[in-house]
């Protein structure tokens, strides 16, 4: 067991290494804890066929610019990212999958990953959403014959050639993949199915900045009153690219229907009686929060989420927690935001409770901290 840090930073994707770089600009001592065995975060893992030109962009890590390469963008990502955590030197420790925050009787927080254990003061939390994949449940998927799999198994259109596929959820991936599998089906018409809980909110206007503002302050308020947060595409509404084009024009998009009520070994039934034949069910069904590791913590407001404060990452329940790429900061823009936020609300935290004898970072109580650029 280590001797306190002043952070501890868990997840080193967007989110984790902006609040990395805000916490070493502030002179704050912290590690960042990743499970990951190599840089990247959740990008290092998306599917083969997602390339540069298809993400909605990947914002710059700060004082660095996203590379402006194209190719695949589970290895331009990482790339970025490895390079990003050498040159600004960011204390990341990895592989180290963290499984409970705890509390302790001193007012610390100990982090513990397996027999290894941290003593910190506060902690940012940036672990997420890409290992809590979401696969609502319906009667029957057990006994299924064909394939399951989520987005987050998704190998690419290839292995899909010539198979009867149900494509289930109304997000940004289930459109992209559904581009794909377009191209690669015998007859679309027939063999790949759309299905969504809730009719898709298709965007008409363009989506500007102005847009996107509005966007991340309505699942910013969710956080704000403790609900669980909604994903940020839920309120965007859907958009369909260039690339989308092809499978417009087959009618993919069109063909959609409402949820089926059961699944069989052989497809998939709907209240009236309808079955659909299947090969596979594609579930694009989103991803949750991974914050199982915070239980002991006790973050959770009655309604369920975790209440943010109004800046967006201190946790109302322990002002000692901060939450990065959460809720409205989940996506690559606001875990940038975010990580400067949290930066922020630990300073303070620290500034506000420690006695002038708290020599550690050498910051006395009240002290200015090293101007930022933002
Ligand atoms: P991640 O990148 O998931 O990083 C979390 C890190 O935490 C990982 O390294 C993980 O190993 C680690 N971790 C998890 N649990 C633990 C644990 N218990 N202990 C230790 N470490 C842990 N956003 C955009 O802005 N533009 C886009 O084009 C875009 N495209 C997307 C496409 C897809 C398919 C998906 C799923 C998301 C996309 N997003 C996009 C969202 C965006 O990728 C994320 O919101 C953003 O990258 C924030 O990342 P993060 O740091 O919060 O999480």
């Amino acid at each position: 067991m280590s001797a306190p840090l002043e952070s501890v930073v868990i997840g080193a994707g967007q989110a984790g290494l902006s609040a990395s770089f805000h916490l070493g600009r502030r002179g704050i001592d912290h590690v960042v804890l990743d499970a990951g065995d190599a840089p990247g975060g959740a990008w290092q893992h998306r599917w083969d066929s997602l390339t540069m030109a298809d993400v909605h962009g990947v914002a710059s890590l700060p004082d660095s610019e996203t590379p402006g390469a194209p190719g695949r963008a589970n290895s331009v990502v990482p790339a970025y990212f490895g390079a990003y955590e050498r040159d600004h030197r960011l204390p990341v420790i990895r592989p180290v999958r963290v499984d409970r925050v705890e509390p302790t009787e001193d007012d610390l927080l100990v982090v513990r990953a397996g027999s290894r254990a941290w003593r910190t003061r506060t902690i940012v939390n940036a672990t997420g959403t890409w290992s809590q994949p979401y696969v609502p449940f319906y009667p029957g998927a057990a006994t299924f014959a064909g394939e399951q799999l989520h987005t987050r198994g998704y190998p690419g259109p290839e292995p899909f050639r010539g198979r009867r596929v149900v494509v289930v959820g109304g997000g940004a991936s289930a459109v992209q993949l559904l581009g794909e599998l377009a191209m690669v089906v015998d007859e679309p018409e027939r063999d790949l199915i759309w299905v969504t809980r809730r009719e898709p909110v298709w965007r008409t206007d363009r989506f500007d900045q102005e847009a996107g503002t509005a966007a991340v302050a309505l699942v910013e308020e969710r956080v704000r009153r403790g609900l669980p947060p909604a994903s940020v595409v839920s309120v965007t509404g859907l958009m369909l690219r260039p690339q989308e084009e092809a499978a417009r024009r087959l009618g993919v998009y069109d063909r959609r229907l409402p949820m089926f009520a059961s699944i069989e070994p052989s497809g998939v039934r709907w209240a009236d009686g309808t079955l659909r034949e299947a090969d596979v069910i594609l579930w694009a069904t989103g991803f949750r929060p991974a914050v199982a590791h915070l239980a002991p913590l006790r973050l959770r407001s009655e309604h369920g989420g975790i209440q943010l404060d109004r800046h967006g990452t201190t946790a109302v329940a322990d002002p000692r927690v901060q939450l990065v790429g959460y809720g409205p900061s989940a996506s690559t823009i606001g875990a940038n935001r975010a990580g400067r936020f949290a930066a922020r609300g630990v300073a303070s935290w620290l500034d506000a409770n420690s006695d002038s004898s708290d020599s550690r970072s050498g910051r006395p109580v009240g002290s200015t901290i090293s101007p930022l650029r933002t």
